[in-house]
């Protein structure tokens, strides 16, 4: 990188410069490479791939796994057949930064070999032959590809965290094997315990291409290596799943990490990370600190907090930088962690649990762990969904300090105490036993998989959780009285949101207000548009007042997109497209808008646009009848409505849970009789956000199957 002295060089010797900087680098790069624990089996692990077709790789975080397997394959044949490496992660950051590096060590353009897809995000082409994606975005491809017939190999990255789409894509993969490789042996599947759902993917093919391939002339595809990657030990789940996989270990590379805990409870996790940070910084040797936390709002703030503070300091103690990493920060900033800090200073990561396994960011020798993370649960009694912040379990305490000693002994500051640990559980419950399956009840009903408390999954979910989920979407009119994927569901099914918002945009399409409706969702799929710090809560309040609309969150929503839409819109024809982006930035920090959750709120909108318009959907705007759109979003989220009670507080209808309006809410203070509302958070109390006023009367006019005329 050409520093700021690297300016006052002449011309050319600047381009010597970064010539040489470049040779310099890829040789770096070179060096790494080799040193990683995972080179010195290279040839080991490629003929174990070539040997079973399916392997299940477990090594700790940072050997080299992810990074380096599929360039070995890829240089090992694996892609000669004219097949494709695909690679899943759980979260889309991993995915992102682990192309760019893989590009990076590779000397290529990214999107070009190795590229990567997430969803409403594609930065692949038809030359990409390793492709990093999110497990989520490989069960899309099933819909529109049941054989996933591009791949040659399938890698399933981080399969310990146990997603949800993990849990599923296994099962789909298994299917998926077993069918590529019954196209070129022609044989009879016997194995009993499968047939349901492999039966299920031939009828759906079957019926893709009406009927050809009943005959005897099943089309042939390659066979499928599937690889399940992990970074925990106990790869013996993983192996008995896949009737006795073979499972290999690769040695890691572990320095020891001392563990330091609180001598009393915490009660403000944020000051004790602050404190914690601070006596790093001033009293610890050289090295980087990383910090667990739970989300981009609390990343946010603990970031401006840190800024204040060293304000305070004097100028020779003000060397600490920070970098916050989370899943919506935009791609180009993600890749900031990553670069070594400069001379003298010190560098502070603000983590989510990304960084427990999926990224590994070299130079770290300090973590602080505060124990908490922000998790999905489901309560399948009341029906609701809703993210909550739990205690870390142990296995995840033990990789976050494991992140201390990857380049020499580190430290690891848990902010709580050593008999606390010891209660924790063991390991973190499964997702798929954690959440609302409405998603993927549809998904999998989309690839024909109609039986789907039979489906072979590694760990079954709860009946109750897949009957309710059937329940919701036969309310929504995906599924038939017979349980069965209605065309509403179909299309549904094509859309990449949550149900209830697919829905929403089928429903909106039909009441002429879908323009409108796309930006709502679109705003209602990002974490936090309003930026709203502790010490300006009074401007970040009065800021707010320009957009509320009295009628509810929505049309605020609403507002806020456009206003924004259209400062930018007017820039961009005075000015450059760049200038344009850096005025709305500016105009975001003046009307308290979190810019980096407008921008990913802007993305998600041109994608949604694209399939809307691609379903055939027509794109009508309701202009000012803000009743009509406040009807459709009765009529779209009626599944979440609720009544006051005579003490203020709300009763939602379906589940009876009582719950207040989040102070955030533009409908805090005026509550009206009835809302309908999008999110429910548990902290103290349980709060709904993204709240509407509407009237009683249109839920029985609009879900006549849910709602009748009460006294
Ligand atoms: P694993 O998958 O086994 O956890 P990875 O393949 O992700 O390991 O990482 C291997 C090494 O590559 C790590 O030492 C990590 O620090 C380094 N690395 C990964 N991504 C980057 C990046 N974007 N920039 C610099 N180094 C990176
Ligand atoms: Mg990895």
């Amino acid at each position: 990188m050409p520093s700021m002295a690297a300016n006052n060089f002449s011309r050319n010797t600047h381009q010597n410069q970064t010539k040489g900087d470049f040779v310099s680098r890829k040789q770096k790069i070179e060096q790494q490479r080799k040193n990683l624990p995972i080179a010195a089996v290279e040839r080991r692990l490629v003929e174990e791939v070539r040997n079973n077709d399916t392997l299940i790789i477990v090594g700790e975080t940072g050997s080299g796994k992810t990074t380096q397997l599929p360039q070995y394959l890829f240089k090992w044949g694996f892609c000669r057949d004219g097949g494709i490496i695909g690679i899943t992660q759980p979260r889309r950051v991993a995915a992102i930064t682990v192309a760019k590096r893989v590009a990076e060590e590779c000397g290529i353009p990214l999107g070009q070999k190795v590229g990567y897809a997430i969803r409403f995000e594609d930065v692949t082409s038809g030359q990409t032959k390793i492709k990093y994606m999110t497990d989520g975005l490989l069960l899309r491809e099933a819909l529109l590809d049941p054989y996933l017939s591009k791949y040659s190999v399938i890698i399933v990255d981080e399969a310990h965290e146990r997603t949800i789409h993990t849990d599923v894509l296994l099962g789909l993969l298994k299917n998926v094997q077993k069918a590529r490789s019954k196209s070129i042996n022609g044989v009879v599947n016997t194995d009993h315990n499968n047939s349901n759902n492999g039966h299920a993917l031939e009828e759906r093919i079957d019926n893709q291409n009406d009927g050809i391939l009943k005959s005897c002339q099943v089309k042939k595809y390659n066979p499928l290596k599937l690889i399940i990657m992990s970074a925990s030990l106990d790869a013996r789940v993983f192996s008995e799943y896949f009737g006795g996989a073979k499972a290999v270990h690769v040695q890691g590379r572990q320095f020891p990490v001392d563990i330091f805990y609180t001598h009393k409870p915490e009660t403000d996790c944020i000051d004790a990370a602050l404190i914690t940070i601070f006596q790093i910084h001033l009293e610890e040797g050289p090295g980087d600190v990383l910090v667990f936390l739970t989300g981009q709002e609390e990343i946010e703030s603990v970031e401006r907090l840190i800024h204040e503070r060293l304000r305070q300091l004097p100028e020779c103690s003000r060397k600490l930088l920070t970098f916050p990493i989370f899943s919506s920060l935009p791609s180009e900033k993600q890749m900031r962690v990553f670069m070594p800090s400069p001379a003298g200073h010190r560098k502070v990561i603000l983590a989510t649990n990304i960084a427990e396994t999926s990224v590994t960011i070299p130079g770290i020798r300090y973590v602080v762990d505060p124990g908490l993370v922000k998790a999905r649960t489901y309560d399948p009694k009341m029906g609701v969904d809703s993210l909550i912040i739990v205690t870390t379990s142990k296995a995840q305490a033990l990789q976050r300090s494991g992140r201390a000693g990857r380049d020499g002994p580190g430290k690891c500051y848990r902010l709580y105490q050593e008999s606390f640990f010891e209660k924790l559980t063991d390991s973190t419950l499964p997702e798929i036993k954690r959440c609302d399956l409405s998603n993927v009840v549809l998904q999998l009903k989309a690839l024909g998989i109609d039986d789907v408390i039979n489906f072979d999954f590694i760990e079954k979910p709860d009946r109750t959780a897949v009957v309710n989920s059937l329940w919701s979407l036969y309310l929504l009119g995906a599924v038939t009285e017979d349980n069965k994927l209605s065309d509403v569901g179909r299309q549904m099914a094509r859309l990449p949101l949550d149900p209830v918002y697919s829905k929403a945009l089928i429903v909106a399409s039909q009441f002429g207000c879908l323009k409108e409706m796309l930006i709502c969702v679109a705003m209602l799929s990002v974490e936090s548009i309003f930026y709203a710090p502790r010490e300006k809560l009074e401007e970040s309040r009065n800021a707010l007042k320009s957009f509320a609309s009295p009628e509810g969150d929505h049309l605020t929503l609403l507002n806020v997109y456009c206003a924004a839409d259209e400062f930018f819109q007017k820039n961009k024809m005075v000015h450059s497209e760049e200038k344009a982006e850096k005025n709305l930035r500016k105009w975001c920090k003046d009307n308290y808008i979190n810019s980096r959750s407008l921008k990913h709120a802007r993305d998600i909108h041109s994608q949604i646009v694209r399939n809307v318009e691609q379903m055939g959907l027509c794109v009508t705007s309701c202009e000012d009848d803000t009743l009509l759109l406040r009807r459709c979003v009765a009529a779209s989220f009626f599944l979440k409505a609720a009544m006051k009670q005579p003490d203020g507080a709300y009763r939602v209808t379906l589940s009876g849970l009582i719950v207040q309006i989040h102070p955030s809410s533009v409908l805090f203070r005026a509550k009206p009789e009835c809302i309908v509302f999008n999110e429910l958070v548990h902290t103290n109390h349980s709060y709904v956000r993204n709240v509407s006023r509407i009237d009683y009367l249109w839920l029985v006019e609009l879900a006549p199957h849910l709602y009748t005329v009460q006294d």
